[in-house]
């Protein structure tokens, strides 16, 4: 690494700056106490990471902020500082990849597989849980997906459309003893039989 004299000059001034005593209350001495020491430290980083690091903390100041920063000059190898940013920006990018890979494959494991929707509908004799109803049977999750409850085993009951409508992300124990026209204790029995049966845990 090897500082110009107008960097070294900078480091000096901003080691001067710092011994001041500063009024954490003041923002805009705040503001540029920060931005000096930011610039301060990526002059004087060594590590590829440390320096890529800074370089995406002084381009994540705001837009309105970073107008008034008046000491871009310091950096004077600016393509090494492009170069940086776009190396972390990329970094992030690989992250999240891997982040969404590693959720997509979790849900895959615990998804409801075919053998196991024919288990529960069978369970339920192919017939609605709510309703009774024989109509096409659709997924209810239990527990709401809305609210933490997963499309997997232990928690999707196959019921009809209307029901599926009616209940959207409500409750089980609330909705149900409202449903005057459909309501039956055996079947609210059957249901909670089998939810305890297959206790599985919520992605909440
Ligand atoms: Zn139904």
């Amino acid at each position: 690494m090897v500082l110009s004299e107008r960097q070294k000059k900078f480091i000096e001034y901003v080691n001067k700056e710092n011994r001041k005593e500063i009024d954490v209350n003041d923002g805009e001495k705040m503001f540029k106490y920060i931005v000096l020491n930011l610039f301060q430290l990526y002059l004087l980083s060594t590590k590829e990471s440390d320096k890529m690091q800074v370089a995406w903390n002084i381009h994540s100041i705001k837009p309105h902020l970073k107008d008034n920063i008046k000491i871009w000059h310091i950096i004077e190898d600016k393509d090494e500082y492009k170069c940086l940013l776009y190396k972390k920006q990329e970094q992030i990018e690989s992250y999240a990849k891997k982040n969404q890979e590693r959720r997509h494959q979790k849900r895959d494991d615990f998804a409801l597989n075919d053998q196991e929707w024919e288990e529960v509908k069978r369970y339920f004799g192919y017939k609605c849980a709510y309703c009774g109803s024989e109509s096409k049977l659709t997924y209810d999750h239990f527990h709401p997906f809305s609210k933490g409850g997963g499309f997997m085993k232990g928690n999707i009951i196959p019921c009809c459309r209307q029901c599926n409508s009616s209940k959207r992300d409500r409750i089980f124990n609330e909705w149900y003893p409202e449903q005057n026209t459909i309501y039956d204790e055996s079947r609210k029995n059957k249901v909670l039989e089998y939810i305890k049966s297959n206790k599985q845990l919520t992605l909440l």
